[in-house]
């Protein structure tokens, strides 16, 4: 397979990403996928999208599952509400991840993906070793349906995932880096991070962002491919470096202004491209 396919985060019915047909129409060779609904993970879904795709020719390189009650509004909101973290939902949405992957694996795909929510940072905390053992029982039901586990990037250091992830002692998880992701949350400088956690990266998010005036403590924000402060040609150099070659998927989730996110993923792919040229 060709290095670095680029690729598009899409969702159907589940109101982020881009949507199907659309991303079809752009001639990529690659998505993500957003998990439909609640109710919608069944094989006729699954059916569905794959009839979809196949004129297209693309392929489904993750599924990412989602949450309702979850809100990224602002950082205190994504730690009450986000993932796997918050104890009231755990076990309910532990049992929607199962079901996540038990439809990816209808939909022919060996990867699913999540923010698990804040991680606490005190390993000694009990609440860090319960969020170990979820993760432990995803990463194995996963594995059951030959998948891997891909923890999104953001709320934890490059160092607090490297170190959860040794902790988990599951062989099978890995992490989609969003390098946006580590500036909008303040979760450090994006392009060491990507030295720190090197091959554990198993996939990417191509999304860019503005560093907040307190990070950690307010939003940064996310903006167009290219004009924040990432630096898309040296987090594509880092990502050589460790020797990544997997997907580069896009992420622009403003589907509240459906051409402005259409003409900005359009302009992601033409700045992915020149750069595949430049590097490859
Ligand atoms: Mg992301």
């Amino acid at each position: 397979m060709e290095n670095w396919q680029i690729g598009v985060f899409t969702s159907v019915g589940a109101g982020l990403g881009l949507d199907l047909d659309l991303a079809g129409a752009m001639g990529l060779p690659t998505i993500q996928l957003h998990a439909p609904p609640l109710g919608q993970r069944d094989q006729a879904s699954a059916d569905k999208i794959l009839a979809t795709l196949a004129p297209y020719g693309i392929s489904i390189t993750a599924v990412f599952g989602g949450f309702e009650g979850e809100s990224y509004e602002t950082i205190p909101a994504v730690v009450e509400t986000v993932g796997l973290m918050p104890e009231e939902t755990r076990q309910k949405r532990l049992q929607e991840m199962f079901e996540i992957s038990d439809f990816a694996k209808m939909i022919g795909c060996d990867v699913v993906a999540l923010h698990l929510g804040f991680v606490p940072h005190d390993t000694t905390d009990p609440a860090y070793q319960d969020i170990v053992a979820v993760t432990q029982q995803l990463c194995q039901h996963a594995a059951g349906n030959g998948q891997a586990v891909h923890l999104e990037t953001g709320q934890e250091t490059a160092e607090g995932l490297v170190t959860f992830i040794s902790d988990t002692k599951c062989d099978n998880l890995f992490v989609n880096f969003d390098p946006a992701n580590m500036i909008l949350y303040g979760a450090g400088e994006p392009i060491e991070a990507v030295e720190k956690i090197g091959k554990l990266i198993k996939s990417v998010h191509c999304k860019d962002a503005k560093w907040a005036g307190k990070p950690g403590e307010e939003w940064g924000e996310e903006t167009k491919l290219g004009d924040g402060d990432v630096g898309m040609k040296a987090f594509l150099q880092t990502l050589q470096k460790i020797g990544y070659t997997g997907p580069l998927t896009i992420e622009r989730e403003i589907p509240q202004t459906p051409e402005k996110q259409q003409a900005e993923i359009g302009h992601a792919v033409d700045l992915l491209k020149q750069l595949k040229e430049d590097l490859l």
